[in-house]
């Protein structure tokens, strides 16, 4: 059958847009406002590399200055242009406004196939980059704060920083110019694994609600539940690996973008993990069955699908042969406009790309306050927290005349540190947020899903915020 044609990432972005704003009474010029992307602004330079120079196109795109700085990551692939990044910076406005991350939305994209580079023709290829994003105030820690995406991950972050830092020697503040950054360049514990440690939350928060659960046509917990991931990069990684270790739920199938593996016991996920950093790719993986790229896994029968890889992956050639009942957008865009639909009509829940994969973009908001802040969390407090345990528990012990056991005293002594305390913001910040669409969810008569939900939750918000600055 020939494949349907369907509109752009950004069209099918701005479509559920659409069928969200109708449902809103603001006045059609806020609506327009709020829907337009700002600016985009195309760079293009040459690196000399290999003997040649090599022509290299990027993109920096600003949805929203409602609130600054903007933000939103940086993804390198050879798939990036003007409408994919527009599509992602708007994506980025509802996401922070929905998590309540005080940014403006923003995306950038780089035009490589970073397989195809050794380590150093990269850093210089970033570093170029950086350095033409810098000089036009897109990269800034007060105006726009790039972050990891596809393709790029802390290595790419702190490169992009230290070239920040030597084009603005005197800026204390410099390290805040970018997000995702290792531990040693200014980064903060948690930030790597947060959209999977959110794709979790999410989850974990969804099943909390029975009503919301029977509404996917399952019940329970998460526990034994049947999982299929596309895409075991960062966020599939993080995600299928802490749901499996830690939830009970079953990964039956991985795919990538080379080969799928089946395996109804469920995956070893760190050792597929493993076995694709030294391989890369799934053959000869001995857990599991392995299929072809274009075996139709993502159709299998699962409970919960986490498309973690790319946008549109889910559309109008294959939605209707989509079988679990439960989809989280851990990836942005995966399902298309069309697909939406058709899966909607089918019954089944779609936890939304701008709710689903938001932990990064939190994380990123404490890693850009730590900066600024230039302390780490829980420096100041965490011995004096430990302090005050120690002498209730004393006292309790001297009044009841009880010993109190080790490993309760253990746990309750132990003052909260870093990682401990961005994994409470985050969950605090995905249960909060849950929480918020699924009340539009099952309060107004005229919502019928929780991409609807998370866009009035959303726009409310950015709609505010330009009422409140008097437009
Ligand atoms: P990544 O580059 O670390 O991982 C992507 C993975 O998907 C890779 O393993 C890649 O091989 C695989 N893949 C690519 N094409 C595929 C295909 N056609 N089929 C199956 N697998 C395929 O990227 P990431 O950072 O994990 O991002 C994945 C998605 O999550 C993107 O949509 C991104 O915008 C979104 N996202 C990422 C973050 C973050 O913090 N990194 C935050 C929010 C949203």
């Amino acid at each position: 059958m020939p494949r349907q044609a369907e509109p752009s990432f950004r069209e099918s972005t701005n479509i559920m847009f659409n069928n969200a704003v109708d449902l809103l009474d603001l006045p059609p010029g806020l609506v327009e406002k709020i829907r337009v992307c700002n600016a985009t602004y195309t760079v293009r330079f040459g690196v000399r590399l290999r003997g040649d120079i090599h022509t290299f196109t990027g993109y920096r795109s600003v949805h929203s200055e409602h609130m600054e700085p903007v933000k939103g990551g940086i993804r390198y692939a050879m798939s990036v242009n003007q409408d994919e990044v527009e599509a992602l910076a708007a994506l980025m406005t509802y996401k922070c406004a929905l998590v309540e991350a005080p940014f403006g939305g923003s995306k950038g994209g780089l035009c490589i196939d970073p397989r195809e580079w050794e380590e150093d023709e990269l850093e210089r290829i970033t570093r170029r980059f950086a350095y033409e994003l810098a000089k036009r105030d897109l990269i800034h820690p007060s105006q726009n704060v790039p972050a990891p995406d596809m393709g790029t991950g802390e290595r790419e972050m702190a490169w992009i920083a230290d070239q920040y830092a030597r084009m603005n020697t005197t800026d204390i503040n410099s390290r805040a110019c970018v997000t995702g950054k290792p531990i040693s360049g200014g980064g903060i514990q948690g930030r790597t694994e947060a959209t999977g440690r959110g794709v979790q939350y999410a989850l974990q928060e969804f099943f909390r609600h029975p009503e919301d659960v029977k509404a996917a046509g399952l019940s329970g917990t998460l526990d034994g539940k049947r999982v299929i991931v596309q895409g075991l990069g960062n966020v599939g990684y993080h995600a299928a690996k802490f749901l499996s270790e830690t939830d009970g739920c079953k990964v039956v199938g991985v795919l990538e973008y080379n080969g799928c593996v089946v395996n109804e016991d469920g995956i070893d996920i760190e050792a597929l993990k493993q076995h694709l950093i030294a391989h890369g790719s799934p053959d000869g993986f001995a857990g599991g069955t392995i299929h072809p790229a274009d075996a139709p896994i993502l159709e299998m029968d699962a409970d919960i699908l986490v498309p973690a890889a790319m946008e549109g992956v889910i559309n109008l050639n294959n939605a209707d042969r989509i079988k679990t009942p439960l989809i989280i957008e851990a990836a942005n865009g995966p399902v298309t406009s069309g697909a939406d639909e058709i899966l909607r009509k089918k019954g089944c829940v779609i936890i939304p790309d701008m709710y689903a994969n938001a932990g990064g973009v939190t994380v990123s908001y404490f890693e850009w306050v730590k900066n600024l802040s230039h302390i780490r969390f829980g420096r100041m407090q965490r011995r004096q927290e430990e302090e005050r345990h120690r002498l209730l528990i004393d006292e309790l012990e001297v009044v009841t005349g009880q010993k109190l056991s080790d490993t309760f005293k253990q746990r309750y002594l132990h003052g909260a540190g870093e990682l401990e305390l961005v994994r409470s913001g985050l969950e605090d910040t995905m249960r909060g947020a849950y929480q918020d669409m699924r009340k539009v969810w099952h309060e107004r008569d005229d919502v019928h899903d929780l991409r609807t939900a998370a866009y009035l939750v959303s726009i409310n918000k950015v709609a505010d915020s330009y009422r409140a600055k008097g437009l």
